[in-house]
């Protein structure tokens, strides 16, 4: 078994953390290196490391906490609005291999960027071949 993450860690009250929202399944808290003001981390209690490994009635609960906790965030900190993500896997940022939603309060005049801004808001142009992408997709689904 490899060792607990630090959000095992915070679930066993190991280690304080400022919780926002729990349930049986779900806790939710301000993140300790927040990139804005109530800056919010939506976490299931079994420690699943990606979305694909958790199973569908707990990514339910988990996106049902992340749909009530949004404008009770944004209304909470006064915000405009709100970005939403998670950096799911090492490959796009994932630190703490323990599912997590991150929760990020945005203002008219923060600075700061839309989703986009993780590539350098490069796209990859229409050299894809969007037919085929599609039909790959609709295979791994069935
Ligand atoms: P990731 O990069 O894995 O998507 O995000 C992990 C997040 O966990 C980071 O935003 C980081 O600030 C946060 N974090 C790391 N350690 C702790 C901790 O001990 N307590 C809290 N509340 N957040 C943490």
């Amino acid at each position: 078994m490899s060792d607990p993450t630090i959000f095992e860690r915070i679930i066993d009250g190991e280690i304080p953390a400022d919780v926002v929202h729990e349930t049986d399944r779900v806790i939710a808290f301000l993140d300790a290196n927040p990139l804005a003001p109530g800056h919010t981390l939506v976490v299931p209690k079994e420690p699943y490391e990606r979305l694909r490994d958790t199973p569908p009635e707990l990514s339910a609960e988990v996106f049902e906490a992340v749909r009530t906790l949004t404008p009770a965030i944004e209304d909470a900190l006064d915000a405009d609005a709100t970005t939403v993500g998670i950096n799911d896997g090492p490959a796009a940022g994932q630190e703490v291999p323990h599912l997590h939603v991150h929760i990020i309060p945005r203002f008219e005049d923060d600075g700061g960027s839309p989703i986009h801004a993780v590539m350098d808001g490069a796209t990859v142009g229409n050299e894809a071949d969007s037919e085929d992408i599609v039909a790959t997709i609709v295979d791994e689904l069935e």
